[in-house]
């Protein structure tokens, strides 16, 4: 039977209109399982019933036509109990609800089951026969397993608009609600924009060619072109995007400058193929294996591998890169592509550009980082969304819930517009207050510094606004190259970073490779990632990566004195024992080295990240061995929950505002304030406007966020007490579960006008 099963779903999935693939469905079942009907319902929410959607057995006529109510018949009951229904005599249930429309008297025997997704029903699946009989162990269990299935196959229908309960007349007028992810917050509204190009890798059809000398030619002549257009690209955006995102553009640099490349394809062609096909060949392999890695960072090179490629393979061709379709530049445009990416942006910069929808990608990828730089909401990972659904569509993108609204309706365009207006006055009012100081409306300070490094955008105006650098993780350098880097290049980074502003603070953490962030170079292969070779404990294992950062670290600090200290991931005493004893040793060697220059060499504070959740219960011992201490709140949700949080599948359970989370945060905020030690809050939390009121409440003075959060939760501080937090800290303390508190703190926050940071509108 699994062989059939698996057929069946192969098959099934390869149909693109589900009318189609559920008709196949039902005929393949039944010949499977071998009854005499199988059916499919599907769920309509808006109309409260299930629809006859494909039927091998019952009426053919009736399908499209029989809708049956939520709570009617047997069907209606899958649906509410949410549990397969296996029964002898259907017609002799009580439940039973007869369809003249269906022909299904001459059946008695019956067995459903719910097709779920997600918690939702989305169907019912039938079968039926005439003989009195209650179905095998073996045939339930075949439905139920096909069904779950299924399910996924439907929720991608959905999606691609393949319903039919839009009939083909109106499919245009339709307005369609899409779900993605937030990639970055804000609205815009516009005309879908899918840029096309001419020739891409995935559709050259490879040819041979003797004249070897000619194509070497054609190839170098395109690689040359193609670095030239990128350096214009780059210089188009330059100073408008942070630079973590133009090293995007070098990333492209350094891949035309690979020797390696090029001498793939040049290897190839002189094998006999043309030059466009010999790259096709080398680049497709690269891309699937960078796709393959497990790594997210690395798997969204191969974007920029395939872009960068088409670039090359256009000028090979000698056609222009992306089609640039005649386009009204004061036309207000959502750009849309399955992989937006940072070239692709330059490109339209020109236009009046209002948001961005990249159908793959996260709100890790670098699409989501450059919207977030250049202030464009963006909705990404909108995944099986035909990109035909949205070219030429007026398009409403909410970067705040991560929906998009295709073909909106006059009224909801209309009240779409005004949430837009509000969003902008908000905006403005917030950048009004931007110079005032972070104090509460009781006289309570409060510190807020920002996160650097990984996806935090170094926007000057930002910085100044903050108070120093409360996290720069370093691992972005150490990733962006193909080795190591060596100690003066990591002193030249340092010493920018602690220049950017000689008179704040400025914290960098050591090495926090592993987990989702290993690096192409050190390959670490492990089962559970998150749970292994991670921060501290990677270092301490490697104590010449650590010592040479340490180095780069003090070298750069000297004559500016601003540098602190972090570790990563720490779990034990003794591995902060360990790491003070090896930033002696590289303070003492660093020193001696510059004994004869009359310069001095500053010891750094130390401090540790709490993310862990075994150092909630080590605070005491901690105290005595460092300056400060910073609450990692994105891993700690993660190690306290047990929840990964890059899994997407396990994505609703991962909430910092989970009581078991606030209560440790409570508890750490209690024990450094009575052992005195300075804290901050680092993680995504502080840059949350419900969680910042929730950490004042608690104790918490200092935090440290993404640049872009900055002045918002200086307006939140602003406009907050502490008494007032405090009550609403005792309320949700007392929650069983995180929705509850989220419910709670939204609520607080309309009550004191705030309600339009969390979403739409003021
Ligand atoms: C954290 O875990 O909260 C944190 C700030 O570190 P990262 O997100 O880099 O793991
Ligand atoms: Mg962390």
């Amino acid at each position: 039977m699994i062989t059939s099963l698996k057929r069946i779903v192969q098959e099934v999935s390869k149909i693109p209109v589900l009318e189609e693939a559920l008709k196949h469905l039902t005929s393949s079942i039944k010949g499977a399982i071998g009854v005499d009907s199988c059916s499919v319902y599907l769920a309509n929410y808006e109309k409260q019933h299930f629809m006859l959607m494909a039927t091998d057995g019952l009426d053919s006529g009736a399908v499209g036509k029989v809708a049956i109510g939520f709570s009617e018949g047997l069907i209606g009951l899958i649906g509410q109990r949410e549990e397969p229904l296996n029964i002898l005599d259907a017609q002799s249930h009580p439940r039973y609800k007869h369809y003249p429309e269906v022909k299904e008297e001459k059946y008695h025997a019956f067995l459903g089951t719910p097709i779920i997704h997600q918690r939702k029903v989305l169907g019912v699946l039938t079968l039926q026969q005439k003989k009195k009989r209650r179905f095998s162990e073996d045939e339930e269990a075949f439905l139920v397993t096909l069904s779950t299935q299924i399910a996924l196959e439907i929720v991608h229908a959905e999606t691609r608009g393949f319903l039919s309960f839009v009939d083909d007349n109106n499919r245009d007028k339709w307005q369609r609600k899409i779900s993605g992810v937030p990639g970055s917050a804000g609205l815009g509204m516009g005309i879908g924009f899918v840029p096309h190009f001419k020739v891409s890798l995935a559709s050259h059809v490879a040819k041979r060619s003797a004249n070897k000398e000619l194509e070497i030619a054609r190839y170098r002549e395109a690689v040359n072109i193609t670095r030239s257009q990128v350096e214009e690209l780059s210089n188009r955006v330059e100073g408008q995007v942070p630079s973590d995102v133009q090293a995007i553009f070098q990333i492209y640099s350094h891949l035309l400058d690979a020797n390696s490349l090029g001498h793939e394809v040049e290897g190839r062609i002189k094998d006999g193929w043309d030059a466009a096909s010999s790259l096709k060949y080398i680049i497709e392999n690269y891309i699937q294996q960078f796709r393959n890695m497990s790594d997210p960072y690395m798997q969204e090179r191969a974007v920029d591998i395939e872009d960068l490629s088409n670039r090359i393979l256009a000028n090979i061709l000698g056609t222009d890169s992306p089609d640039q379709r005649p386009l009204d530049v004061n036309q207000n445009a959502i750009l849309v592509a399955e992989e937006v990416t940072a070239p692709m942006l330059a490109e339209f910069s020109t236009m009046k550009l209002c948001g961005i929808i990249s159908v793959r990608g996260s709100s890790n990828s670098h699409a989501a980082i450059l919207a977030r730089a250049m202030g464009l909401p963006a909705v990404m990972g909108l995944s099986d969304a035909p990109l035909s659904l949205l070219d030429g569509k007026k398009l409403l993108v909410d970067g705040y819930s991560g929906e998009v609204i295709v073909s909106p309706s006059e009224s909801v365009r209309q009240e779409f517009n005004i949430l837009v207006t509000e969003e902008q006055e908000l905006s403005d009012r917030i950048l009004e207050k931007a110079h005032l100081p972070s104090v509460t409306q009781d006289d309570y300070t409060v510190s807020l510094f920002i996160n650097a490094g990984l996806s935090a955008e170094m926007e000057n105006t930002n910085f100044t606004h903050g108070e120093g650098v409360g996290l720069y993780r370093t691992e972005v350098p150490f990733m962006l190259r193909e080795r190591f880097p060596s100690e003066q290049e990591q002193m030249t980074l340092y010493r920018e970073m602690l220049e950017s502003d000689p008179h704040k603070p400025i914290t960098m953490r050591t090495l926090d490779v592993g987990g989702d962030k290993p690096l192409p170079y050190f390959p670490i292969s492990e089962e559970n990632p998150f749970l292994g070779w991670r921060g501290v404990r990677l270092t301490l294992d490697h104590p010449e990566i650590f010592l040479v950062q340490i180095r780069a670290m003090l070298r750069a600090n000297i004559g500016l004195g601003n540098l602190q200290i972090m570790l990563p991931m720490v779990t034990s005493v003794s591995e902060v024992n360990e790491s003070k004893r090896l930033i002696k040793q590289a303070y003492h060697e660093v020193s001696e080295e510059i004994s004869d220059t009359g310069k001095i060499l500053e010891m750094p504070k130390i401090g540790v990240m709490l993310e862990v959740p075994a150092v909630i219960y080590q605070i005491p011992q901690l105290a005595k061995k460092v300056d400060f201490f910073s609450v990692g709140s994105n891993d700690l949700t993660q190690y306290l929950l047990a929840v990964d949080r890059n899994n997407a599948r396990v994505s609703g359970l991962y909430d910092s505002y989970h009581p078991a989370v606030l209560a440790a945060l409570l508890s750490i905020v209690e024990q450094a304030n009575e052992h005195n030690v300075p804290i901050t809050v680092c993680g995504e939390l502080a840059g949350e406007p419900g969680g910042i009121i929730l950490l004042l409440a608690m104790g918490y003075s200092k935090f440290s966020m993404n640049s872009h959060n900055l002045l918002k939760i200086k307006w939140v501080v602003r406009s907050v007490t502490v008494k007032q937090s405090k009550l609403l800290l005792d309320s949700v303390l007392s929650c069983d579960d995180p929705w509850e508190v989220r419910e709670q703190v939204n609520q607080y926050l309309e009550s004191i006008g705030l309600g339009g940071l969390v979403r739409a509108g003021i």
